[in-house]
């Protein structure tokens, strides 16, 4: 049996809101040990049911501001006239536990994780029509309010930066859109740059089959 080793990666699902990413993001997590959620420090207030720690760490604008000079997120975005950031310290301690990592973040963010994380795989999650979007994010066609048309404009922009993900993934129905997620980054997981210690076994299995080689060349009896 080989012995290879390979290092999880953080996964960042992007979409515009109403795609339903963070259920995708939430259902991964709950099923699979392998998987944890990172968990976004924001100066939106609380929703209710939501918990601080679980759902996000709230703060202030005074002490977001403070994270991004301690340099202590790895990413961060204004949206919907809120800051939100991906803080170093959840990503760094999920690899170290060998776990892949989890981010539920917008389009801009996601880009800027492509530079400061290279080994990411970025997802882009697809809504199945602009209706699905508009009843996701409860509005109605005929009188969208003011703050559901804004999130469908910004989605409508967002929609321009698919083609820059490595990979993207249609929500059309929750089941099968975490599967896919799942299976892209098993097969994202298994690049030879991913394993740590692939000299180590190749050289192995060589000097192994160099013995049963030896083996087979001994004069039998
Ligand atoms: P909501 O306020 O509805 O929970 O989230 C609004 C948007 O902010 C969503 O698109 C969500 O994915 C995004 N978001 C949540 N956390 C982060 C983060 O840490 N960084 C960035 N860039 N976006 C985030």
């Amino acid at each position: 049996m080989t012995g290879l080793s390979f290092r999880r990666c953080p996964v960042v699902l992007a979409a515009p809101s109403g795609t339903g990413k963070t259920t995708i993001a939430r259902e991964l997590v709950e099923r699979n040990e392998r998987f944890t959620f990172s968990v976004s420090a924001t100066t939106r207030p609380a929703r209710a049911g939501e918990q601080h720690g679980v759902d996000y760490e709230f703060v202030s604008e005074e002490a977001f501001q403070e994270m991004i000079r301690d340099m202590s997120l790895v990413e961060w975005a204004r949206v919907h006239g809120n800051l939100y950031g991906t803080p170093r310290q959840h990503v760094e301690a999920a690899q170290d536990r060998g776990q892949h990592v989890v981010l539920d973040i917008d389009v801009q963010g996601a880009m800027q994780i492509r530079t400061a994380i290279p080994d990411a795989v970025l997802i882009f999650i697809f809504p199945p029509s602009g209706k699905t979007l508009l009843e996701r994010l409860g509005g109605r066609s005929t009188e969208a309010d003011v703050e559901v048309a804004r999130r469908l404009r910004n989605a409508r922009q967002e929609m321009e930066r698919a083609a820059d993900f490595d990979y993207i993934v249609v929500n059309d129905a929750l089941e099968h859109a975490v599967a896919r997620v799942k299976s892209v980054v098993e097969a994202e997981s298994q690049r030879p740059s991913r394993a740590s210690n692939l000299e180590e076994e190749v050289r192995r299995l060589r000097t192994e089959i160099d013995e049963v080689l030896a083996e087979g060349e001994a004069p039998s009896e």
